[in-house]
């Protein structure tokens, strides 16, 4: 955050890139990467698995305490901001090498009984935050002919489901702006994708199955085996850190080929 002069939080301004602990031992190595939503699940196994690569990580989450404790864990660093705040993010210029957009929230509704306000909210974490962090982060790319912005989006990203229509048409929306940051940091080295997993056993899954219940009409019990696993082949959720050496890998400089892709990680779902 290279305009931030007001003393308060300031990613980037305690420790040099590549100050993680593995710094210097990993492909990684000497890389810059944030992670929103890092404090858990999927962003967190994301911090975890780009640490061990040799990167050093800002770890981006309104959960100070979760993602204090994470940050000491893979020594990397800290930036506590509710995402909503957008008017923060708005003038922004963040140095980063790897943006992992994956801050989200899922609200279950018919569209006729959706909260406009829930609506707003979701759309403005997963799909405007990631458009202002792109926005952040590209101009220290472009200099630096190098970057990879991963979007964790899902396999609601390809494919709608009945009563999450702001999850679904938000997660659309990601497609298609990781599409056109692709086109556009192309010529500038920088990569842009999406992952798109099925249902992964993280607390934003685990705390959906009441929700589930409620709006089809079904037992708790039968939730997880009629909802989360008839659609995958695997028949099982998937892990955080399943999603995560994905994310890793096209944080690679080998995956400098792969752009404006969506990688299903699913079980097979998408396959039907
Ligand atoms: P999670 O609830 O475990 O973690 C989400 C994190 O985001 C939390 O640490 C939370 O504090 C943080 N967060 C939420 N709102 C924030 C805000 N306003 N400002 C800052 N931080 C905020 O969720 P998860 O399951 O790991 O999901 C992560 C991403 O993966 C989401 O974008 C979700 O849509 C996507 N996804 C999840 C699944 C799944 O089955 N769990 C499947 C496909 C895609």
């Amino acid at each position: 955050q290279e305009n931030d002069d007001d003393g308060g939080t300031r990613p980037g301004a305690s420790a040099p890139p590549g100050a993680g602990p593995l710094a210097g031992a990993g492909p990684l190595a000497g890389r810059r990467a944030i992670v929103t939503g890092g404090a858990s699940g999927i962003g967190a196994a994301c911090v975890r698995e780009l640490a061990a690569q040799g990167a050093f990580v800002v770890v981006v989450d309104r959960d100070a305490e979760g993602a204090g404790v994470l940050a000491k864990e893979v020594d990397g660093e800290v930036w506590a901001v509710d995402l909503l705040e957008t008017g923060e993010l708005e003038d922004l210029a963040l140095e980063a090498d790897i943006l992992v957009n994956n801050a989200g929230i899922q609200v279950l509704s018919p569209i006729e009984e959706f909260d406009p306000a829930d609506f707003r909210r979701i759309h403005t974490l997963m799909l405007e935050v990631p458009f202002l962090l792109m926005r952040a982060v590209l101009p220290s790319m472009y200099r630096k002919k190098f970057g990879r912005i991963i979007n964790v989006s899902s396999v609601h990203g390809l494919r709608a489901s009945a009563f999450k229509a702001a999850y679904v048409s938000a997660k659309h929306g990601l497609e298609g702006l990781s599409k056109v940051a692709a086109l556009e940091g192309g010529p500038h080295g920088v990569t842009s994708n999406c992952v798109n997993p099925g249902y992964v056993r993280t607390p934003l899954v685990e705390n959906q199955v009441a929700d589930q219940a409620r709006v089809h009409g079904i037992s708790e019990g039968e939730v997880l085996e009629r909802i989360m696993l008839t659609e995958s082949a695997v028949k099982r959720l998937v892990e955080p850190s399943e999603v995560a050496s994905l994310v890793g890998w096209l944080a690679s400089e080998q995956a400098g080929m792969v752009t404006g892709a969506s990688y299903a990680m699913d079980g097979g779902w998408s396959a039907r």
